[in-house]
């Protein structure tokens, strides 16, 4: 759901974190396990060769004791988005209002 903020729009800088399978097959946690084993992993952050989705270095802030949420910039900390519910019942992120 980030994808489609790609930079920051105070300081810029990129939120690409990288195709999700290539990050997780270099990351020391798996480096026991096989490339089938990581293309499963994979799967779960809805990554497939088909698509290959990619990282977002955006970090996620809730707000404590509320069911609100933002997207924050990892470098200069600004609001990037704002997180809204479409009903209880749903993901947490699947409207995303950008600031
Ligand atoms: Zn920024």
């Amino acid at each position: 759901m980030t994808e489609e903020i790609k930079s920051c729009p105070h300081c810029k800088v990129d939120f690409d974190g990288g195709d999700i399978y290539e990050s997780l097959r270099a990351h020391h946690l798996y480096k026991d396990k096989t490339d089938e084993e990581v293309r499963e992993i994979a799967s779960n952050y809805g990554w497939s060769p088909e698509t290959p989705r990619r990282f977002s270095r955006l970090i996620t802030v809730k707000i404590q004791g509320t069911r609100q949420q933002y997207y924050q910039c990892p470098d200069c900390k600004e609001d990037v988005a704002r997180i809204k519910y479409r009903s209880p019942f749903e993901e947490p992120d699947t409207i995303v209002v950008q600031i």
